[in-house]
């Protein structure tokens, strides 16, 4: 897979690929990371990229030339913008993402992106979360570690990443290692007791719990 990254900081993207499973998937070529500088094609002796909004108003606006001159050559990939007024990336997004051969990522500075960008160069718009961040990097860089540890060979055990929260509409049960006391700190009994089944319906109910109270959202069915 091949994502593309669209940033007025290229830098920004050392730490966050060079770290853990990121740094490994791109080291063995399962991923694809390239950043492209958007300052390269600002315009004019300044590289401008941005411009006072028609109509007035506070803050400055990214321009149509700089973003339609980094995007069109990427006009064969899934060209994603990242904006508080985007649909909430959750994991299906991440899984839709992760079946694609060449996503794109821009993001976004300043007061945001004009429109006609919007209209004509990008494929859909994202949000991390309902709070405004001062740029898109942070929810690049989410998306990139989200869907990177969905390619095989990625997560050590296939396993781990078929069953996590979201994977069937709940959040995960509380999960426990040794030792088995830790002072007056017991692990739940149940999780001793070698009994499978018993194990399995206690982390189901655990789930649900869980879920009903934190994120009733998610069941979606009333019983929240
Ligand atoms: N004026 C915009 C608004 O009210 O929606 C906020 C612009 S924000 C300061 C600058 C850039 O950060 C956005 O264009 C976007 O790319 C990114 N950004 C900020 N918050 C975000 C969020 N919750 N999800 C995705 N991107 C975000």
């Amino acid at each position: 897979m091949r994502v593309h990254v669209v940033t007025m900081f290229p830098g920004w993207f050392d730490g966050p690929l060079g770290t853990s499973i990121g740094a490994r998937a791109i080291e063995d070529g399962v991923v694809e990371v390239v950043i492209h500088d958007l300052r390269e094609h600002g315009v004019g002796r300044h590289r401008q990229l941005d411009d006072a909004p028609f109509g007035g108003g506070p803050g400055m606006v990214m321009m149509v030339e700089p973003l339609s001159r980094a995007l069109t050559p990427l006009a064969h990939t899934h060209r994603v913008l990242f904006t508080p007024s985007g649909r909430p990336m959750d994991q299906s997004t991440l899984d839709r993402w992760s079946a694609m051969a060449e996503v794109t990522l821009v993001c976004g500075r300043y007061e945001g992106v004009d429109q006609r960008v919007i209209d004509h160069l990008i494929d859909e718009e994202v949000s991390l979360g309902d709070y405004v961040l001062a740029g898109g990097e942070v929810a690049a860089a989410a998306a990139i570690e989200g869907v990177t540890r969905l390619l095989p060979g990625v997560v050590g055990n296939p396993e781990s990443v078929r069953h996590e929260s979201f994977r069937d509409g709940l959040l995960e049960e509380p999960v426990y290692t040794r030792p088995a006391v830790f002072g007056d700190w017991a692990v739940p009994e149940v999780l001793l007791s070698g009994d499978h089944a018993r194990i399995e319906d206690w982390r189901r109910e655990q789930r649900l719990k869980r879920t009903r109270d934190r994120r009733p959202d998610l069941l979606g069915d009333g019983t929240g």
